[in-house]
């Protein structure tokens, strides 16, 4: 069996893998436009955060780990076309046109920090940073730059103010939504980073709807808001990511967001061809709506689950949680399954609550702020986040968990748990649920 996949990132790396475990005999390989493959796409914070030297550190594979388990690959490679029927993949390889059959094909090509809708998102003074190179000249931009205006209010975005800002640069970050991070938290939950963030300097323009970008003299950028607009050095633009499939043909179909259509088994609608990671759709939440939920976790899983399938259809995809975790203006966030906000838009009667939870048993006990929304009348977890001072990023693991397993909030009052005074509260912070004040708590922490 030959097994093609396009695109070397998280996706198409997990698919690769998993199917040479399940398929000694495959052949496996690999086309990737870039000249690297395995980079991580936040390698730049990683670098800023002063948690990596260089950016050459920032790779969650090496091509000798692929070469170990004879994954073959081919880099500088650009698919051009597929033929469905034909089982052919049209690619470019340094300036020359060449042509691969399959057996079985995984697209994997993923998304890229893109905007149809800000005229001006490709001037010169544009940065992002998704992959190597765009990072390196994105790293030289910015150090370059003292006024720096992020676009976009979401965790790469927020992630980057955090870090520019303790950079003494001066970061003004724009967001169309009335508070940041609106996609994993409610609004009051995220009240203290807001304030963080005014504190460390960041120019908070909520509410605000980026039209146009236009280069000026000297190296800046006019960014239009309405009837406002912001002079800076350079922009960042952490706006949504978006799939780029121009290479498929007819017989792959698309949503109307442009991303592939496919099954629970990561099958598409032309027969062996399947398609993984940021260029697809998941299930989320109770009523298993579709949306588009670009995290590594999701490329990872559905990698694993289009190689378990190749061959028949075995194992289906479980649905996302869009479940995420980060560090930001001295705060652990970490989110995960439905906010309260969202719930208002599925057919459940949903009830949330808040809880302030101290973390050990010593007086000096730092604390978590827990917001639970669960099934009023199952009292089924649906979501949870949690906000702290301390490192509690590990426990939204165990909340996804009690989701995808439909614990209720007794249930997770009788998990089992470690008791070390040092370590825990009375009861650990998972099992607190059940007491909880049952009214709902509108006030800000
Ligand atoms: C700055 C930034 C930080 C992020 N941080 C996080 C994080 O902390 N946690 C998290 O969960 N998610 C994070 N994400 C999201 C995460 O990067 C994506 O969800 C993940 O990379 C998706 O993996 P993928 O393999 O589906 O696609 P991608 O990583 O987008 O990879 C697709 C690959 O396909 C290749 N390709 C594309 N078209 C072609 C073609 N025609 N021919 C050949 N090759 C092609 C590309 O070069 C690329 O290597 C971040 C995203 C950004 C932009």
């Amino acid at each position: 069996m030959k097994v093609v996949i396009i695109g070397a990132s998280y996706a198409g790396v997990a698919a690769a893998l998993e199917v040479r475990k399940q398929h000694k005999d495959a052949e496996v390989i690999l086309l990737e436009k870039q000249p690297t493959l395995g980079y991580i796409p936040n390698g730049l914070h990683l670098y800023w955060n002063d948690q990596i030297r260089s950016l050459d550190e920032a790779y969650f594979i090496t091509e000798k780990q692929l070469k170990v388990q004879q994954i073959h690959f081919q880099l500088n490679t650009t698919v051009k076309k597929i033929h469905s029927v034909l089982k052919e993949v049209i690619y470019d390889q340094n300036g020359i046109e060449e042509k691969l059959t399959y057996d079985k094909l995984i697209i994997a090509t993923g998304s890229s920090q893109l905007s149809q809708k800000i005229i001006g998102s490709d001037s010169e003074q544009v940065v992002r940073y998704k992959r190597h190179e765009e990072a390196e000249a994105a790293l030289a931009t910015i150090k370059a730059s003292k006024r720096v205006a992020i676009i976009g209010g979401g965790q790469v975005g927020i992630e980057a103010a955090d870090l520019l800002s303790r950079q003494q640069k001066q970061v003004t970050l724009i967001e169309s939504m009335n508070y940041v991070l609106f996609k994993y938290f409610d609004e009051e939950m995220i009240q203290p980073v807001q304030r963080k963030m005014n504190e460390q300097g960041v120019d908070l323009r909520l509410n605000e709807t980026v039209s146009a970008i236009q280069s000026e003299a000297e190296q800046s950028a006019v960014i239009q808001l309405g009837t406002d607009s912001i002079t800076s050095d350079t922009v960042l633009l952490s706006v949504n990511v978006r799939p780029d499939l121009h290479f498929l043909d007819e017989h792959i179909q698309l949503h109307m967001d442009q991303t592939i259509a496919v099954d629970e088994y990561m099958r598409t609608s032309a027969k062996d061809v399947f398609a993984i990671g940021d260029c697809i759709q998941l299930t989320f939440g109770e009523d298993s709506e579709m949306a588009y939920i670009p995290l590594v976790n999701n490329a990872v899983r559905t990698g694993i689950v289009a190689a378990s399938n190749i061959e028949r259809a075995n194992i289906p995809f479980k649905g996302s949680l869009r479940t995420i975790g980060t560090f930001v203006f001295g705060y652990y966030i970490a989110s995960t399954g439905i906010t309260e906000a969202e719930s208002l838009f599925t057919s459940q009667t949903v009830k949330s609550v808040r809880q302030e939870v101290r973390l050990n048993s010593l007086s000096n006990s730092e604390t978590v702020m827990i917001k639970w929304i669960y099934d009023e009348s199952s009292r089924v977890l649906l979501g949870a986040q949690l906000v702290s001072k301390t490192d509690i990023l590990e426990k939204i693991n165990i909340l996804a968990l009690a989701i995808q397993t439909k614990q209720t909030l007794e249930d997770l009052q009788q998990k089992d748990f470690f008791f070390h005074p040092a370590y825990t509260s009375l009861l650990s912070t998972t099992n607190l649920s059940t007491w909880l004040h049952e009214e709902e708590d509108e006030d800000e922490i």
